[in-house]
């Protein structure tokens, strides 16, 4: 049994879309990134990696090649599942927690948890996703940015 975490963090910007967990949230800004900036997804990218000590999401997907440009981020998540199931291993279970002032992400929290669950081939009860706010306080409190924390168990 091994366990990974991970933890992103994206800037905020006017006329950006806004994809968290693969899902199309309406907002007035948007994650800046070289994809599609879900910093949801990087941080459960950099996780399942670091279960394994595979390095991180750096490592494999550059921000300076043209091929990610603008890529969906669910790519950097089945590469990571990828390598974890060819090492004879399956993600137990997922816990990921965000922390976004607004647009209050309630509305959208079960699409989220189910799109993961899909995309790590897991039940929706093997995933949980958790929303916060930083109540005003610093860079995300200010909606200048998105955190994102991220930790799995993987088992063989
Ligand atoms: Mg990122």
């Amino acid at each position: 049994m091994r366990i990974g975490f991970g933890w992103d963090l994206h800037k905020l910007e006017e006329g950006r879309k806004l994809v968290l967990g693969g899902v199309e949230i309406p907002s007035e800004k948007g994650c800046l990134g070289h994809s599609d900036g879900d910093v949801v997804l990087h941080a459960l990218t950099d996780a399942l990696l670091g279960s394994l000590a595979l390095g991180d999401i750096g490592d494999h997907f550059k921000d300076t090649e043209p091929k990610w440009k603008d890529a969906k981020s669910s790519v950097f998540v089945k590469e990571a599942l990828r390598h974890i199931k060819e090492k004879g291993f399956y993600v137990s279970n997922a816990d990921i927690t965000i922390i976004l002032e607004k647009p209050k992400l309630y509305p959208f929290k079960d699409k989220i948890r189910e799109n993961i669950a899909a995309l790590l081939d897991l039940t929706k009860e093997q995933v949980s996703f958790k929303a916060k706010t930083k109540e005003g306080m610093g860079e995300v409190g200010k909606s200048e940015a998105v955190e994102s924390f991220a930790v799995v168990l993987i088992d063989k």
